[in-house]
């Protein structure tokens, strides 16, 4: 495919300007360029046909099933993406004088009413931006807190070995040491592990549950309990609350600080890099550290508030009973694919899952030759996103699936039959595999590449 640049032609133009009605001003010249700026020149039927064109090149959840474990594509409803532009949302200025935006003010305190609600929290902020910035705030709060208090000998955070890799970047951005665990047999804390660990110099844990592999850790009060009797706090990181949400809260599982992702679990698409929103919740002793508007902040004025406006329509669309609706219907999907798949492709943990599983391609590598990398791209030649690969760390051959609950019974018995059909295919061709996928229009490019030295530049 041709890049814009290239299709690009002398003084082709999409825009159709009025006749300027007011006399010219001729700015002087240390304002303006000495040579005009290399845009590419393109009429409106061309631009949109290249649009259209970059568009079909991309798999989305408009174009088939996307079960990428962990940060999929939850709920993106298209009302969200209205009531966000609704003028009397996008054209307010931060500064404006508190009584003309009564309204917009009203939305960020309902939004966070329900927000604290949902997660057990008595505060929170919609300052950061991201997940990870989510969490170093909340991360830097449970700092404050021990500072406060003179208590300056907590230097370290614990991490599990199955954490998302922000956690313990987090904990040592705010200067923590990192103090890793390995998870028990079962994907769980290892009691044992964690009580080794926990002592005078615990600052706290951070934790996700249900964890990375997709379970619920039965523990989870006698953790929490631990560290706090150790005088540490716990964080819970709420990037994907879908398994949860309106069924158990993380403030009753006995976490101080939370973070959510706003731009995974409610509404707002997370692909191509934001805006984003991750509202930081806390309870009491922890909220006068959070930041303020008009105090210390991460962000300026309210963090990306049109996100908080989709998130708002999210929950008042789904109301008191349908957002635990949603969190039910996105294990008991899991569980149903998980169980179809099950007869051919391992689980890692052969369990009930939450909103998402993990498969151990090991010994079907090892038998086959096949690893689960040919098996995610065998499955985009059938129309479908591959699963999230080799993730968590602890899993080896893993791939994660997630597939949210709005996928239909049919969809999720397609999938299970694509599955079925590449646990056969691997046995008789695995050339075939090793080389898919065959029908995209990328086959395999070089990762690593692409990751350390990307082209993103047009040299002319
Ligand atoms: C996505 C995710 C994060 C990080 O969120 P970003 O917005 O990408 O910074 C943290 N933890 C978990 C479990 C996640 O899935």
């Amino acid at each position: 495919m041709k890049l814009i640049f290239e299709k690009s032609a002398a003084g082709h133009r999409c825009a159709i300007l009025p006749a300027c009605d007011v006399e010219e001003y001729a700015l002087s010249a240390e304002l303006t360029r000495e040579v005009a700026p290399k845009l590419p020149e393109l009429n409106e039927q061309e631009i949109s046909r290249h649009y259209t064109e970059l568009n079909k090149r991309v798999h989305g959840v408009n174009c088939g099933f996307y079960p990428l474990g962990s940060c999929t594509m939850k709920y993106n409803p298209r009302i969200d993406e209205e009531t966000a532009a609704l003028p009397g949302f996008t054209q307010v200025h931060p500064l404006a004088p508190a009584h003309t935006v009564e309204g917009c003010k009203e939305a960020l305190d309902t939004a966070k009413a329900y927000l604290c609600e949902i997660t057990g929290m008595d505060d929170m902020t919609f300052q950061p931006a991201a997940g990870a910035h989510g969490e170093f705030t909340g991360v830097m709060l449970i700092k404050q807190y021990h500072d406060a208090r003179g208590d300056s000998k907590r230097r370290k955070i614990i991490v599990p070995d199955s954490a998302h890799g922000t956690n313990p970047a987090t904990a040592a951005m705010c200067g923590y040491d990192v103090v890793n665990i390995a998870s028990a047999p079962n994907g769980c804390v290892d009691l044992e592990a964690l009580k080794a660990v926990l002592g005078e110099d615990t600052a706290g844990l951070m934790l996700t549950n249900p964890n990375t592999v997709g379970i619920f850790d039965e523990n989870i009060l006698e953790i929490t309990r631990l560290v706090h009797e150790a005088g540490g706090l716990c964080y819970y990181d709420g990037a994907n609350l879908n398994a949860v949400m309106g069924v158990v809260r993380p403030g009753d599982m006995g976490f101080d600080c939370i973070h959510l992702n706003l731009h995974k679990t409610f509404a707002t698409p997370h692909g191509g890099g934001g805006p984003g929103s991750g509202a930081v919740g806390c309870k009491a002793a922890l909220a006068p550290y959070l930041p303020k508007a008009d105090g210390i902040r991460v962000k300026s004025f309210h963090g990306n508030f049109l996100v908080v406006i989709k998130a708002l329509t999210y929950l008042l669309t789904l109301g008191k009973e349908g957002v635990p609706e949603a969190a039910k219907n996105a294990v008991l999907n899991a569980n149903y694919l998980q169980s179809k798949i099950k007869g051919t492709f391992t689980p890692a943990f052969d369990r009930i899952c939450m909103h998402e599983f993990v498969l151990d391609l090991s010994n079907f590598k090892k038998e086959t030759g096949v690893s689960a990398l040919d098996v995610a791209k065998s499955l985009i030649d059938y129309g479908m996103h591959p699963p999230t690969m080799y993730f968590p760390l602890i899993v080896h051959e893993a791939l994660m699936l997630e597939p949210t609950e709005t996928e239909s019974r049919e969809t999720l018995d397609q999938a299970a039959e694509v599955f079925r059909k590449l646990f056969e295919l691997a046995k008789t061709d695995p050339e075939y595999m090793h080389n898919a996928p065959h029908n995209a229009q990328i086959g395999r490019p070089d990762e690593v590449r692409a990751a350390r030295t990307p082209v993103l530049r047009y040299s002319f």
